[in-house]
């Protein structure tokens, strides 16, 4: 993409929330039943895996994005489209995620409403740094992810059906969700810490009723979403991090259990849908800090996504099952971030590590400084009208007008 073209096209795309009406009538797909010859339940299924849940199990519900799976040896299997690992489920058995289950033919998810975190946060910690910048975000979260990530910062809640860890949580409607948000002062809600295409009915309930009530909608994702999944949500979803785990399937394979393309499609399609993308990259020595990789992922979001999207490369901090791997030296943030720069990007950021932090916003065409953060919070704004004091190009972003610095 050339330059000028860059600069013309991104403030007419990305200076709003994308233009959606709310739809309370909006249906997803019907739940389908995959069937038993004879619709008698298999030999050995158990009664408590026939489905529905009972009354005593209110997190149990209906999934959606299930199909019946044609399977000669386990009848009544399923397959769950929610993610790119589009698990085929024999009945009773649960997805790797750990959070959704094939009950009598059904997929049902088992975390509706049943929420780990909720909490209100400045949005720069997701991070976002071009969307609503110093307003507030209501995180939430259920348990179970369909990546099990050796770094996991939150593996308490995302692993922890692997760990056999029983996370606190307590039950909640999508309305209170969006009531607790609203008296918090959030301007958004985020479905965050575990992959939220997991819990994706609970958070479009959500996402529905945040609309309505004026709020935004961010998702923090490791990008695995099906393209099915992306059309359910996309009405309603206004912004995405997007974890790009490394530049190779390698490390996708090895490190996450999980593939790389199907994360850049992701990529692409929520670009092409007019969502608002930033990207994320945890960079962990010995792993996925090779320099050449690094600037070729660099290259490929300044082609793919464009050149004025926000990157954000953050320190590794040893945790989980690694917690022998040292943090990452901040000459390695330095260099990536320099060659990330030279490929293109204008909007790249160092998170996570404080003596090289990087996290003031320049102007993309002439480099003026235009919006200076500290501590997750914003210091100084000098947009003008979300544009470039000096040269009038305007700064890629959602919600950019208004200074959120009191003067
Ligand atoms: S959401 Fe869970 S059950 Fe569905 S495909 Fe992904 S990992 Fe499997």
């Amino acid at each position: 993409m050339d330059e000028s073209a860059a600069n013309e096209a991104t403030p007419e795309t990305f200076t709003k929330a994308p233009e959606v009406a709310f739809d309370s009538a909006a249906t997803p797909p019907a739940p389908v039943r995959a069937h038993f010859p004879g619709e008698e339940p298999p030999a050995g299924l158990r009664i408590d895996d026939l489905g529905p849940g009972s009354e005593s199990e209110p997190n149990i519900r209906q999934a959606w994005l299930g199909e019946p799976f044609d399977d000669p040896l386990a009848p009544g299997s399923v397959r769950c489209n929610a993610c790119a690992h589009r698990c085929v489920l024999r009945p009773s058995r649960i997805g790797i995620c750990g959070v959704r289950q094939n009950r009598g033919g059904w997929l049902y998810t088992l975390v509706y409403g049943e929420v780990t975190v909720t909490r209100a946060e400045p949005i720069e910690k997701k991070p976002f740094y071009h969307f609503l910048p110093g307003s507030f975000a209501y995180s939430v979260s259920t348990q179970g992810c369909n990546f099990h990530c050796s770094f996991c910062q939150n593996w308490q809640i995302s692993q922890a059906h692997r760990e056999g860890v029983v996370p606190e949580s307590r039950n909640v409607t999508p309305e209170a969700i969006v009531e607790e948000a609203v008296a918090a002062g959030a301007r958004s809600i985020a479905y965050t810490y575990v992959e939220p295409t997991i819990f994706i009915e609970f958070a479009l309930d959500t996402m529905v009723r945040a609309r309505a009530a004026g709020l935004h909608n961010v998702f923090v994702t490791n990008g695995y979403e099906t393209p099915e999944a992306i059309e359910l949500v996309a009405p309603y979803l206004d912004a995405a991090n997007i974890d790009l785990k490394a530049g190779s399937d390698n490390f996708y394979r090895h490190v996450a259990g999980a593939m790389w393309e199907p994360v850049r499609e992701t990529v692409v399609e929520m670009k092409r849908r007019g969502i608002w993308v930033e990207l994320t990259t945890l960079v962990i020595p010995g792993f996925n800090d090779d320099p050449d990789e690094l600037r070729a992922l660099a290259e490929w979001i300044e082609t793919a996504a464009g050149p004025e999207t926000p990157w954000h490369l953050t320190r590794f901090e040893p945790a989980y099952k690694m917690k022998h791997t040292p943090p990452t030296p901040a000459a390695t943030l330095v260099s990536a971030a320099q060659a990330a720069r030279e490929a293109g990007l204008r909007h790249v950021y160092i998170g996570n590590a404080p003596e090289v932090e990087s996290s003031v916003t320049c102007c993309a065409r002439c480099g003026e400084p235009l919006i200076s953060r500290a501590e997750f919070g914003v210091t100084e704004w000098n947009l003008v009208e979300g544009r470039c004091p000096r040269c009038k190009h305007a700064l890629a972003g959602v919600g950019l007008a208004d200074s959120p610095v009191a003067v």
